[in-house]
C-alpha cells in the first residue's frame, strides 16, 4: 500500500464509509497507485476524502472556512455527552487537545438508538453546511442593514459591542420605561408618560426607587429571560414576588466601602449598632445547598467554584444542622496550615487547582469563615437586619475547626477596643476589620455598594487606604490603566515594575497597535501594546493630579487625570475581569475625600 492510499484509508476508516467493500476491492485488485485507487471511489467520495485529509472545505481561493470556537464546541461535546462544560474545559487544558476529550466523552454516552453511522460524504457535506450557513445568516443581516447598523452587527459577532452601557443603565432604562408607559395597554398606549403633572424632583425620586427595585430584584435572580416577561406581564412592582433568590442561581455580592481609620468607622456610623469582624484574605464562596441536597460554591463574580472545592462541598452534610433544607451562605475560603492550625497568605491559596479538583490530592487546604445567610429554607433573609442574618447563621450550623467557622467578631463601639481588634486581625493573618450595620440599615445590599459594610484594612492606616484594581498593558514597567464604564474605555493611570518573579507571558497578548478604547498621553505611551486581560491589585502612598494620565480626566480637571504616587503591585486579581477593574469614577471620589 503506497503512502497515498494509506492516508486516504485512514481518513475514510473512523467514519465507516458506505464505499468500504469497493474500497476493500481496489486493494484486491490493484495496488499500483493512488490515481488507480480513485477510479473505484466515488467521485464525492474522493472528493471529500482529499478535502477532509487537507482540512479544507473547498478551493482556497474560495475562502471557505469553519472557524467554529472553542467555546461552542465544548458545548456540543458537553450537550452530545451529558458532560460538564466545566469538566470538559479542564480536560482540555490539560490535554491541550479538545478532540482527545470529545473521543472520550463519546466513549461514555449511552443511547437507546445508535444514530446511523457517519460516512466521509455525510461528515464533508455537515461541515460545509456548517460554514455556509454561518455566512449565509451573516450575509442576510449584512444585505438588510442601513445607516450604522452594520458596525453594531459585527461588534456583536465579535463580541465587542462597546457601546458605553454599562449593566446597570440597562436596567435603569427599563425601568424608567416601564414606569411612564406601564406594560399591558392596548395599542396605541393611552398612557405614555405616566409621571406627567409631576414635579422634576417627584417625577425622578419614583423613578428611582422602582429602579432601586428591579435592581435588587436583578440581583437576586440574574437572569432576563424569567425578568423580563414578568416586568411586562405583572410590572415593576410584582417582580419581587415571582423573581426570587433561588439556590442555586449565584446573586451578586454585597460589597464595602472603604475607610481610612477608626476614627471615620466611628464618624460614620454615629449612633448605629455595628460589629466588626475579621476581614479574611481569601476567596469569596457563596455556598448554595439546594433542596435536593446538591451544594454549589460561587466565586465574587457568579462563577461555578464548585468543582474547586470538592472538600467544602463534602463537609457541608457535618456542619449543617438538621433544620437546614436549603440555604445560602455567603463566606470566604481561606487557605489553612492543618499543622500550625493557623491561616496561610492568600498567595497560598492561588495556588490550588481551580477546576475539577480531586479530593484527595488537595494540598492546600481551606477553612471556610462564614459571615451571612442570605436564604433559609425556601425564605430570602436579604431584607431582614444583620443581627437577624447572623443570629440564623448561627443557629443553622456549627463550627469544625479548620473546616468552617463564623468569622471571628466583637460587637463594641469602644475605639480603642476596636483599634486593639485591628491589630489581633492582621496578627492572626487577616486583612484588617470588615465594620457592618446591625440593626438599622443592616440589609444585605446588592444593588449598590453600600456604606452598611466598610472595609478597615491594616493598609489603609499607612498609604492612600484602600487598594486599587487595575489593568496591565504593556511589559518591562507595565502600564496600567483603570475602566471607565460610562466610555467603555481603559484610561492609563501609572506606571509599575513588577518584581521579576511575577513577570507574566506577554507574549501571545501583544498588540500590533493599542486599542481603540486605550486612552494614554503620547508622552507615556510603551513601546509594546497589550491587550488588557489581567487585572492587578496596586497599592500606592497617594493620588495625584497629572497631566500625563488619563484616569477620570474631566471628573476632577479638565485637562489633569488621576495617578498613583509610588505604586506597588501587590498580586494579579484572577477573580475580576478587566472590565472589573477599579474604575476613574471611584478614584476621583477618593481624591476629593482627600
Ligand atoms: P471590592 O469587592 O470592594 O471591589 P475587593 O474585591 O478588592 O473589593 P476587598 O476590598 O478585599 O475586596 O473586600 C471585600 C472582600 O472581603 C469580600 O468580597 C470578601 O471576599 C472578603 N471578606 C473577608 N472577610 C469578610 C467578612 N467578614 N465579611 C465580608 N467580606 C469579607
Amino acid at each position: 500500500v503506497t503512502a497515498e492510499k494509506a492516508v486516504l484509508v485512514t481518513l475514510v476508516l473512523p467514519f465507516q464509509p458506505c464505499i468500504w467493500t469497493e474500497v476493500s476491492n481496489v486493494y484486491e485488485i490493484s495496488d499500483s497507485s493512488f490515481i488507480n485507487l480513485s477510479v473505484f471511489f466515488p467521485v464525492d467520495d474522493l472528493l471529500c476524502c482529499v478535502y477532509l485529509c487537507l482540512n479544507q472545505l473547498g478551493p482556497a481561493y474560495l475562502g471557505m472556512e469553519l472557524g467554529v470556537g472553542e467555546t461552542v464546541l465544548m458545548k456540543a461535546v458537553a450537550q452530545a455527552t451529558g458532560r460538564q462544560l466545566d469538566k470538559i474545559k479542564a480536560e482540555a487544558q490539560e490535554k491541550g487537545d479538545l478532540g482527545l476529550v470529545a473521543e472520550s466523552s463519546r466513549s461514555n454516552q449511552r443511547m437507546m438508538f445508535q444514530p446511523a453511522s457517519l460516512t466521509a460524504l455525510s461528515v464533508f457535506k455537515k461541515l460545509k453546511e456548517i460554514a455556509a450557513m454561518k455566512i449565509d445568516i451573516i450575509k442576510g443581516l449584512f444585505v438588510a442593514c442601513r445607516f450604522s447598523e452594520a458596525r453594531y452587527i459585527v461588534r456583536s459577532l465579535a463580541g465587542k459591542l462597546r457601546i458605553g452601557l454599562a449593566e446597570l443603565s440597562v436596567l435603569s432604562a427599563l425601568s424608567q420605561a416601564v414606569c411612564l408607559t406601564p406594560p399591558g395597554q392596548d395599542f396605541p398606549p393611552a398612557v405614555i408618560d405616566a409621571g406627567k403633572g409631576m414635579s422634576a424632583d417627584s417625577k425622578r425620586a419614583w423613578i428611582e426607587e422602582k429602579t432601586l427595585v428591579l435592581k435588587q430584584t436583578y440581583c437576586e435572580m440574574p437572569n432576563y429571560d424569567v425578568l423580563i416577561p414578568v416586568l411586562l406581564k405583572e410590572g415593576i412592582d410584582e417582580l419581587p414576588k415571582h423573581c426570587k433568590l433561588t439556590p442555586g442561581v449565584p446573586l451578586r455580592p454585597m460589597l464595602a466601602h472603604p475607610t481610612k481609620g477608626v476614627g471615620e468607622v466611628m464618624k460614620k456610623f454615629d449612633e448605629a449598632a455595628f460589629t466588626c469582624e475579621y476581614k479574611y484574605d481569601g476567596e469569596r464562596a457563596q455556598i448554595h445547598i439546594l433542596e435536593s441536597g446538591e451544594v454549589r460554591v460561587f466565586s465574587r463574580n457568579q462563577e461555578d467554584n464548585t468543582t474547586k472545592y470538592p472538600d467544602i462541598i463534602s463537609r457541608i452534610p457535618k456542619v449543617k444542622k438538621e433544620s437546614v433544607v436549603s440555604c445560602v451562605l455567603d463566606s470566604e475560603a481561606v487557605a489553612w496550615d492543618r499543622e500550625k492550625k493557623q491561616i496561610q497568605p492568600f498567595q497560598v491559596l492561588t495556588t490550588r487547582k481551580r477546576k475539577d479538583v480531586d479530593a484527595s490530592e488537595i494540598k492546600v487546604q481551606v477553612c471556610v469563615y462564614a459571615f451571612d445567610l442570605l436564604y433559609l429554607n425556601g425564605e430570602s433573609l436579604v431584607k431582614q437586619p444583620l443581627s437577624r442574618r447572623r443570629a440564623l447563621l448561627h443557629e443553622s450550623f456549627s463550627e469544625v475547626e479548620g473546616e468552617f467557622v463564623f468569622a471571628k467578631s466583637i460587637d463594641s463601639d469602644n475605639t480603642d477596643a476596636i483599634a486593639e481588634f485591628l491589630e489581633q486581625s492582621v496578627k492572626d493573618s487577616c486583612e484588617g476589620l470588615m465594620v457592618k450595620t446591625l440593626e438599622k440599615d443592616a440589609t444585605y445590599e446588592i444593588a449598590k455598594r453600600s456604606h452598611n459594610w466598610l472595609k478597615l484594612k491594616k493598609d489603609y492606616l499607612d498609604g492612600v487606604g484602600d487598594t486599587v484594581d487595575l489593568c496591565d498593558g504593556t511589559y518591562g514597567g507595565f502600564l496600567l490603566a483603570c475602566y471607565d464604564e460610562e466610555n467603555e474605555e481603559f484610561q492609563s493611570v501609572c506606571k509599575v515594575t513588577l518584581p521579576l518573579c511575577h513577570s507574566p507571558e506577554c507574549c501571545e497578548h501583544i498588540l500590533p497597535k493599542p486599542r481603540a478604547y486605550y486612552r494614554t498621553e503620547q508622552s507615556a505611551e510603551p513601546d509594546v501594546w497589550l491587550d488588557a486581560v489581567q487585572v492587578w491589585e496596586v497599592k500606592c502612598a497617594d493620588l495625584s493630579l497629572s497631566p500625563v494620565y488619563k484616569a477620570a480626566m474631566g471628573l476632577v480637571d479638565p485637562v489633569k487625570g488621576i495617578s498613583l504616587r509610588f505604586p506597588r503591585f501587590l498580586r494579579v486579581r484572577d477573580d475580576k475581569k478587566p472590565e472589573d477593574a477599579t474604575t476613574g469614577h471611584r478614584s476621583s471620589i477618593r481624591n476629593n475625600d482627600r
